[in-house]
Order: C-alpha cells, then structure tokens, then sequence
C-alpha cells in the first residue's frame, strides 16, 4: 500500500474545526487505502514560546482528539514525534542541502516571525520547514493530507527529496500534498478573509473542538457576514456566508449547491441558527468521545507507544539508507 503521513502541532489547548476538516476528517478518509502514519509534532511545538507542563497536557488532548476524529491505531500509526528520533537525525542531514534563502521564502516563518518582531523568532522556527520534510521523507510517504496553508512546506519537500537523490542516489519517495478543496481552508468566523488559527488572539471567531455546545451555537450566530440579505455561494463578495456554506457541506456532506437551494428566500440569520445547532451537537458528541480517551491516560500511553514502534520499523531503515549514502562509517 502507498504511505500517508501528517501531523497537527499541539500547540493550543484543543484543535479547531480547520484542523478538522482541512486535515483530520482527510486523515481518517486515507486509512484503508494508504498505510497511514498521523503523529503530534511535539519537537515543532518547541520552536515557539511554550509551558513545558502544557506542552504535556495538550499531547495528550491532541492524541484524544485525533483518535475522537476516527483516527483508528489498529489500522494507522498513531504517535509522537519525539517517541521516533529518525525525525530530527534526518532534519540534520537536510539542513546541509537546504539553502538559506530557500528556507527563508517560507511564508509561514515570515509571518509567524512578524507577529513578535522577527529578531525575536527562534532558529527553529525558521528551520522548522526543514524537520517537516524530514517528518515525511523518514517514511518514503506518497501522500501528505494538509491543508492549503502548508502547501509550500510540501513543495520545499519535494524539492529536497529530488536533491537529495540527485546527489546521492534514488534514496526518497517524491510525496504528494492531498489537499482536498471544498475544505482546504476554512476561515475565520470573525474575519472570514483569514483562516481559522490555533493561534489567534481571540478565538470568538474559532470554533475550538472542546467548546461547549452552547459556546458553538452563540460563535456560529455572531459569526460576521456581509451586507445584503441572499444566501449565495460568493467567496469574493460575500466571504462570511461563503464560509458559513462550506462549513455546513462539509458536516452534512450535502452540495453547497442543495443547501443555497434550501435557503433561498430566507434570511442569514436562519442559516446561522440552523448551523449553530448542527455544529453544537457535533461538538458535544466530539467533546464526549475526547473526555472518555483522556480519562484513561494508561491506555493513550499504550496507543502511543504501539504508535511509535510501528513507525520506527520504517523510520530507522529509511535514516540507516541515508547515512550509508551520505558517507558516514557506520558502527559495527
Ligand atoms: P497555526 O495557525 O499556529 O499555524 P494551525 O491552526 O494552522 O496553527 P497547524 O498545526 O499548523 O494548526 O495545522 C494542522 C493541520 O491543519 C495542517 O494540515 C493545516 O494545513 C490544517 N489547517 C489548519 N488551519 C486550517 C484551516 N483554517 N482550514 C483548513 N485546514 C487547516
Ligand atoms: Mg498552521
């Protein structure tokens, strides 16, 4: 079977319906037809400010909470980053074929350093692009389910994975982003121009997986949509309704096409009613399911560490194949 692979930092205390759509549902989606590994980048979540006992707690709601979204361990690799040390043995190797000025058009390191003034930022924020294609390369993954925000990270890869094997010899899987479009970017309930963040100021306009139902419905019924009355699907004109649509697709799974049909005539304020009371209930379902996991930590230790060591059997070959290629005297 051709391989899968993607993470979700743990750097919020819980993920967002953008994390939902635009990676966990498409995680769950690729398990039968791909040999799939999903894992919580515990090593990226270092490379800003962070509370090391949060950072702990929050690997657990992550682990929860993925495996809430039908992650399912007996089929896919469920682990930590950290748990598997090819990631940043082979994130060194790359460091040495990745270009300065290369690494530095990543527009994430650009904008996430311009938040704190990027004198501020940490190297291993401006590095980080170069652990994620070694997240990959380490398991030869074909497919790479993201959404549209990590696109050039994907492509950095690729690029990577042909020099490398330019220069040493075929060594690396070529992966693929998966990005699926209706759900590739879902935005911000509050300023549906930019995509729904972790880590935004304010999350009045996110909807976090383990807000309450009622917290959900009062977000979705102040979420900010244009003048004008007409439900219509119109991402340039009108970008909060267009949002509200997508969203409502892509829980019911019914065509944005239907569900224009089925308002038309009404006003906003019963789509968003309607919304709000569809996504209260998938959050409190989700929210249920996620509570249940993290009441048994035993049993999200045995995941993890079944996780990792089916990694590590793909892991260490792939870092073994790339050191002989290098030129490094191996230990005997
Ligand atoms: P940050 O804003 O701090 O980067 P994030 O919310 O983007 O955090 P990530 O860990 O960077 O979270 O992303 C995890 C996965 O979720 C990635 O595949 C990313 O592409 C996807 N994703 C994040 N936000 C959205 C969104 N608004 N719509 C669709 N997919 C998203
Ligand atoms: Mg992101």
């Amino acid at each position: 079977r051709p391989r899968a692979l993607s993470g979700a930092q743990p750097t919020a205390d819980s993920y967002h319906l953008g994390n939902y759509f635009g990676a966990f549902r498409q995680w769950v989606a690729l398990q039968d037809e791909f040999e799939a590994f999903y894992f919580i980048p515990d090593l990226h979540a270092i490379t800003v400010d962070y509370d090391p006992a949060l950072l702990r707690e929050r690997t657990y709601i992550a682990a929860a909470q993925m495996l809430a979204s039908g992650v399912d361990p007996a089929r896919s690799a469920l682990f930590v980053q950290s748990h598997v040390p090819e990631h940043a043995q082979l994130a060194w190797i790359l460091n040495g074929i990745t270009g300065f000025g290369e690494a530095g058009r990543m527009t994430q390191f650009k904008d996430k350093s311009a938040k704190n003034g990027s004198d501020n930022a940490s190297v291993g924020l401006f590095t980080y692009p170069i652990l994620m294609a070694a997240d990959i390369l380490i398991y030869q993954a074909d497919k790479v389910p993201v959404g549209e925000d990590q696109r050039q990270h994907v492509e950095l890869t690729r690029n990577l994975a042909q020099r490398f094997n330019h220069r040493f010899g075929p060594t690396f899987t070529v992966p693929e982003a998966h990005i699926v479009k209706a759900t590739a970017k879902i935005y911000d309930l509050q300023d549906p121009t930019s995509k729904m963040s972790g880590s935004n100021a304010s999350h009045a306009g996110v909807v976090d997986l383990t807000d309450t139902p009622k917290q959900v419905a009062k977000k979705v019924r102040s979420a900010v949509t244009d003048s004008g009355t007409e439900i219509v699907y119109d991402l340039a004109a009108k970008p909060g309704i267009a949002n509200l649509l997508s969203i409502y697709s892509a829980l019911t799974g019914r065509e944005i096409a239907e569900i224009v049909a089925e308002y038309e005539g009404q006003q906003y304020g019963h789509l968003k009613v309607a919304l709000g009371d569809l996504l209260a209930e998938f959050v409190g379902t989700f929210g249920d399911r996620t509570r249940e996991l993290l009441d048994d930590r035993a049993e999200l230790d045995r995941i993890l560490a079944a996780g990792a060591e089916r990694a590590r059997e793909v892991a260490a070959p792939t870092l073994e194949l790339v050191y002989e290629r290098s030129g490094f005297v191996r230990p005997v």
